[in-house]
C-alpha cells in the first residue's frame, strides 16, 4: 500500500544513517526522523485521528514541528499550519471553519485555545520550539514503527490558509500529487541532490518554508540548516557549512546591508532563490555586484505551489520571475474578457497543472470564481510576457489603480520612483478621490531628508502619462510588511483613505 507523497518524500530515505537536520539542539539523521514521526503518528492515532482528519497546528518552528508534518501525512492526515502570529480571535475562525480533531500548540497558548479545543471537540496537545510538551510525552512511549496508511495522488495532504490581506482567509486544498508533483519539479530545475545542505531560516506555517524548501530536499535526500529564524549573525555563521539557499527579498536587503556579508562568504554558495514577494531589481544587481553571484527569483503562491522560476543555466533577469515550471500550462488573459494577451501586453495569470490546487475548504463560490470553465485557475496576478517567454508580476488585480478610468500598474510608476536617489523602496497605491474615483498615491521609504515630495513628481514627470503620475506623496521610515516581506497595500490604503476626502 502507498502513500503518494510520503513515499515519493521522507519515506524515500526512511533508513538512511545521513544527516537530515542540523539544528541549534544538534543533529538529527534521516532514521531517528522516521522513528519519531513514526512515534507521532502512533500517538495522533492513538487520540482518534482517522484519515482525512485535519491536524492544526500553531507552534513554533522546530524538528519536530517537522516530524509531526510527516506524522500527520503518514497517518493519513490533512496538515494544517496557522502562522504562529495569529491571535485568539483570528485563531477562533480558523479552528470552526476547519474543525480539526487535533490541535496542536504551544504550552503558553493552551489558556486560550484549550476553549476553541473544546468548542469543537478537538484533542489539544501541546509542542515547545524544542520538541517539549504534551505531544512529545504522548509519542514517547509508542513504537518507533508505524504502517503508513495508504493515500493516493487525489487525497487531500494538507489545509494552507492563504495570508488574506483583504476579505476572509481561504483554505487552499492541496491534494498528495499537487506536493509531490511540484517538489519533483523544483528538485530538477534547482537542480537538488543529496549533497545539498540548505540554509532554512523561514517560517514553516507558510508554502516557502514548508513545502518549497521541506519538500524538496526530503524527497532529494538532502540536509538543512534547520534554524528558528532569520538573523545576519545566524545567516553568516552557519553559510559555510550551507550550499543553497531559500529566502524572501527581506532577508537578501538585510543581508546586503551588513558588511560582513562579503563575497568570500558565499563563494562555495551554489544557489540563492528568493520568493514570496518581488526582489527589487536593485537588490538583484546589489547581491551579484558584492557576491558574483545572480539570485534565482521564482514566483508561486499557496494555491498552486511554485509557478514560474528563472532558469538555472542561463540569464536569471532581474525584475522577472522567470518562465513557466516544466507542465505548467500558464497563459496571461485580460481580467475581463478571459481572451489571452499578445506578448507585452498585461494581463492576469492563469494556470492549469498537477501543482494546483483543488479549490477552497468550504467555499464553493470562492473556488468557482476562481477558475475558468477550461480549469485555468485564475491568480489575480498582475504580469506581461517578453518575447523571450521572461514574465514579469506588474501586481495584483485588487492592486490596480484605476484613476479617471483608465488602469494604472503600481509596479511601473514604483520601478521609477525606486530609481530615485535616497529612496530605499516604495508603495504605490490608489485611494478614493472625489474627482478621478481613485488617485495614485505614493508611499516613498527614505532616510529623514534623504529626499522630498518634489523630488518624486519632478523625477516621474515626462517619463509617465499625467494619469499614472502620484497625485500625492508620502515619505515614511519603511513600509508595513508581513512575516513573508509582502508589502501590506490594504492597511496603506487604509492609513491614507482620507487623503483626499
Ligand atoms: P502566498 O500565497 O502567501 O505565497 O502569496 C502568493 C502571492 O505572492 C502571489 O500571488 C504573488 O502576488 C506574490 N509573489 C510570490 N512570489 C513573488 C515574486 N517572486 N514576485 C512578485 N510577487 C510574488
Amino acid at each position: 500500500m502507498s502513500n503518494h507523497f510520503y513515499d515519493q518524500t521522507f519515506g524515500r530515505h526512511a533508513d538512511s544513517d545521513r544527516i537530515f537536520l542540523h539544528t541549534e539542539d544538534g543533529d538529527i539523521r534521516f532514521d531517528a526522523f522516521t522513528a519519531q514521526s513514526a512515534q507521532l503518528a502512533n500517538a495522533l492515532v492513538a487520540a482518534g485521528l482517522s484519515a482525512s482528519d485535519r491536524v492544526a497546528v500553531q507552534a513554533e518552528k522546530s524538528a519536530s514541528l517537522l516530524a509531526l508534518c510527516a506524522a500527520t501525512m503518514r497517518a493519513g492526515g490533512v496538515y494544517l499550519p496557522l502562522n504562529t502570529g495569529y491571535m485568539p480571535v483570528e485563531l477562533d475562525y480558523f479552528i470552526c471553519d476547519a474543525r480539526p480533531a487535533i490541535i496542536i500548540a504551544d504550552p503558553a497558548a493552551t489558556a486560550n485555545i484549550q476553549p476553541l479545543a473544546d468548542k469543537i471537540g478537538a484533542t489539544l496537545f501541546t509542542l515547545d520550539a524544542h520538541g517539549n510538551g504534551s505531544l512529545a510525552a504522548a509519542a514517547a512511549d509508542t513504537p518507533k514503527v508505524f504502517e503508513t496508511v495508504a493515500r493516493g495522488p487525489d487525497d487531500l495532504a494538507a489545509i494552507l490558509y492563504t495570508s488574506g490581506t483583504t476579505g476572509k482567509s481561504k483554505g487552499a486544498r492541496l491534494t498528495h500529487r499537487n506536493l509531490a508533483s511540484n517538489a519533483a519539479v523544483l528538485a530538477d530545475t534547482w537542480r537538488f541532490t543529496d549533497a545539498d545542505v540548505l540554509l532554512h531560516m523561514l517560517p514553516i506555517y507558510h508554502t516557502h518554508g514548508l513545502f518549497v524548501a521541506c519538500n524538496l530536499m526530503a524527497m532529494v535526500g538532502g540536509s538543512m540548516i534547520f534554524l528558528p529564524k532569520f538573523s545576519v549573525a545566524a545567516a553568516l555563521r552557519w553559510m559555510p557549512r550551507a550550499t543553497s539557499m531559500m529566502g524572501v527579498p527581506t532577508f537578501y536587503t538585510r543581508l546586503l546591508a551588513s558588511d560582513d556579508f562579503t563575497g568570500a562568504a558565499t563563494r562555495h554558495m551554489r544557489l540563492f532563490i528568493s520568493g514570496s514577494a518581488p526582489l527589487l531589481a536593485e537588490t538583484h544587481h546589489q547581491f551579484a555586484a558584492r557576491t558574483g553571484q545572480a539570485i534565482l527569483e521564482r514566483y508561486g503562491m499557496t494555491e498552486t505551489n511554485m509557478i514560474t522560476s528563472n532558469p538555472y543555466d542561463g540569464d536569471r533577469r532581474a525584475g522577472t520571475v522567470g518562465l513557466p515550471l516544466a507542465g505548467i500550462d500558464l497563459r496571461i488573459a485580460d481580467a475581463e474578457t478571459g481572451t489571452i494577451c499578445a506578448d507585452g501586453e498585461i494581463g492576469i495569470i492563469e494556470l492549469r497543472g498537477d501543482n494546483v490546487f483543488q479549490g477552497y475548504w468550504e467555499m464553493p463560490d470562492k473556488t468557482a470564481e476562481s477558475f475558468r470553465d477550461d480549469g485555468f485557475f485564475i491568480t489575480g496576478d498582475m504580469a506581461v510576457r517578453d518575447a523571450d517567454g521572461y514574465i514579469s508580476i506588474v501586481g495584483r488585480d485588487k492592486d490596480m489603480i484605476i484613476s479617471g478610468g483608465l488602469n494604472v500598474y503600481p509596479r511601473e510608476v514604483e520601478s521609477l520612483v525606486d530609481d530615485v536617489a535616497g529612496v530605499i523602496e516604495s508603495a504605490v497605491i490608489g485611494v478614493p478621490h472625489p474627482d478621478f474615483g481613485e488617485a495614485v498615491v505614493a508611499i516613498v521609504a527614505a532616510d529623514d531628508g534623504a529626499v522630498s515630495p518634489n523630488d518624486i513628481t519632478a523625477a516621474v514627470d515626462g517619463k509617465l502619462a499625467k494619469f499614472k503620475q502620484p497625485k500625492a506623496v508620502r515619505i515614511v521610515p519603511s513600509l508595513p510588511r508581513n512575516s513573508m516581506g509582502k508589502v501590506q497595500k490594504a492597511a496603506l490604503r487604509q492609513t491614507y483613505a482620507a487623503l483626499f476626502a
